[in-house]
């Protein structure tokens, strides 16, 4: 059943995942994941098989209660959804989304 906007909006609140890090491809390499744990990276295989290394970097419009410019957030983090970087780890991922 599609998730209601609202319904997204609690996850998301939840979640705050791509707020507050910024994710990256990486190549699965042993060596390759060994030296970005060594620079502190969060590293995890999503369930795709992708390696994905994270970093925090979060953004200035976050809050604990959310996204303080909700209203008038850029069209860009409309568009987005954390699936799209972070996979499984996205509190979306396995919901039917429909059009957002
Ligand atoms: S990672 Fe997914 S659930 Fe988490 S805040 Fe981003 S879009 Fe929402
Ligand atoms: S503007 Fe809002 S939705 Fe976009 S990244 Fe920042 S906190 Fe998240």
């Amino acid at each position: 059943m599609k998730l209601t906007l609202k319904k997204q909006q609690e996850i998301c609140i939840g979640c705050q995942l791509c707020c507050t890090q910024l994710g990256f491809y990486i190549p699965n390499e042993t060596v390759v994941i060994d030296f970005y744990n060594v620079r502190g990276c969060n590293v995890y295989q999503r369930s795709d098989g992708e390696t994905i290394a994270s970093i925090p970097m979060e953004c200035q419009h976050l809050y604990e209660g959310g996204c303080a410019i909700y209203s008038s957030r850029p069209q860009v983090c409309r568009d987005y959804n954390g699936i799209l970087e972070f996979g499984d780890q996205c509190g979306l991922y396995g919901h039917d989304l429909g059009d957002r």
